[in-house]
């Protein structure tokens, strides 16, 4: 744990669709520190507004990286317990790119992430965008741009670009994505799908389902957030060891050497997507019973949605059992307003006592992920919390009841499986990492 800290790369600003307003940079600095994240994209560079104020709140701290001008960063302390208070928070230059574009005869949509070194090449990025399309608006620009003319432009720009296809599941914007993505990386990048150095895997699939396609060998594995709102940040995220700066930090994602750790990983049923099924006929499928109904609703018989599970199962020429002979940590959390909603019985995490509870936990025993990783489950039990630290138990040692999400209806994931009447297709999982 000694030099470790958490990355988030993806984000969004309030510029983007279905993003809160509340993304502001400030707002987001506060929030790192109480969730214990280090470093974390500034998101969406290339809209005028975010990135004046990138230029107006930032000022540069380590080769590439930012802080936030003391004029803000003093007033956002004082609103924040000194337990959290002192933890560091540095920003990155990073995007979001929405392709749209017809390849071999069908429509393709891929989302991509774009890391950059500095101010001066966001502006000239920025100002080779608008000749193709509107910057202003949208936060994640839709361009009608070839995603591998997209990553010529990226590397001819500078030699610490970093390109990286994101959330690559997703069936609607993403390089394998079942609606509108290809089958390979080469369909995608052709001669240049050797620059890909590594891909986000979504909140969808973790790095076991990954692993079973031997295309995505040598690649790193990254995860992010894609958060629309504050508290999502760093739902999922990565765990770095490298000096803090923007090189190693894109040495590190690149290479996967030592410096990259591993991720934390969203429990992947947990998605809108993951197994199949028809919502309206309460119908839900793992991909092998699927195919024993040839794809079939059993209720119905009209077409069944495929999940993310079942797009993995057609591109994966290894078994599910599959694990590399070497790989990075994997590390599984459930966000602890999650936990919070569970234990106190209440549906969904927004509701006020959560709120409270959640300001409390920071406030005595520091950020959210020193809470979920490291405090000792005994101090927190000490604290007055002693339902949450057979809780954070539970989920260290992986033991979690799971309801695969199918559709467009979430799944659940339940730390105590008594807690709530699971429907008959839930099952324990008890993960051997
Ligand atoms: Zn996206
Ligand atoms: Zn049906």
């Amino acid at each position: 744990m000694k030099g470790e800290y958490i990355v988030d790369l993806h984000i969004h600003s309030p510029w983007a669709r279905a993003c809160s307003p509340q993304l502001t940079l400030e707002n987001i600095y506060r929030w790192c520190k109480i969730k214990g994240i280090t470093v974390i994209g500034v998101g969406d560079f290339t809209h005028p507004q975010r990135f004046q104020e990138i230029k107006k709140k930032l000022v540069p701290a380590e080769e590439g990286l930012f802080c936030l001008h003391p004029r803000w960063a003093k007033e956002n302390d004082k609103l924040i317990p000194q337990s959290v208070r002192h933890n560091e928070v540095r920003f990155l230059l990073s995007t979001e790119i929405s392709t749209i574009y017809s390849k071999y005869g069908r429509l393709r949509k891929l989302h991509q992430l774009i890391l950059l070194p500095d101010l001066s090449t966001v502006a000239e990025f920025n100002r080779q965008l608008q000749k193709i399309g509107k910057l202003a608006s949208d936060g994640r620009p839709i361009l009608g741009l070839e995603s591998k003319e997209l990553l010529k432009m990226t590397l001819q720009l500078h030699p610490q670009a970093l390109f990286i296809p994101a959330h690559i599941w997703t069936p609607h914007f993403s390089l394998f994505g079942s609606n509108s993505g290809f089958d390979s990386l080469e369909e995608a990048f052709e001669e240049l799908s050797g620059e890909i150095k590594a891909v986000e895997t979504g909140l969808s699939s973790d790095p076991f389902m990954n692993w079973r396609l031997s295309q995505l060998d040598g690649l790193t594995l990254v995860s992010g957030s894609d958060a629309h709102s504050l508290p999502k940040m760093a739902r999922e995220a990565i765990i770095l060891r490298a000096p803090l700066n923007y090189s190693a930090i894109r040495q590190a994602i690149v290479s996967g050497n030592d410096d990259f750790i591993g991720t934390i990983e969203f429990f992947p049923e947990e998605g809108k997507y993951h197994y199949d099924g028809h919502r309206r006929c309460g119908v839900v499928l793992n991909p092998r019973q699927t195919k024993k109904y040839q794809g079939l609703c059993p209720k119905c018989g009209r077409p069944l949605t495929r999940g993310v599970l079942h797009r993995v199962e057609e591109l994966a020429d290894r078994e599910p059992d599959y694990r590399p002979l070497q790989h990075k940590k994997v590390e599984y959390i459930i966000p602890l307003v999650e936990i919070l909603a569970e234990l106190i019985g209440v549906k969904g995490s927004n509701s006020r006592r959560v709120e409270k509870i959640y300001q409390q936990l920071y406030q005595k025993l520091g950020d959210e992920f020193r809470i979920l990783r490291q405090v000792d489950v005994e101090e927190i039990k000490e604290a007055g919390f002693p339902q949450l630290a057979q809780a954070i138990q539970r989920l260290r040692e992986k033991k979690v009841a799971v309801q695969p999400g199918y559709d467009g209806v979430y799944g659940i994931i339940r730390l105590f499986a008594d807690s709530t009447s699971l429907p008959p297709h839930s099952e324990q999982l008890n993960f051997s990492i």
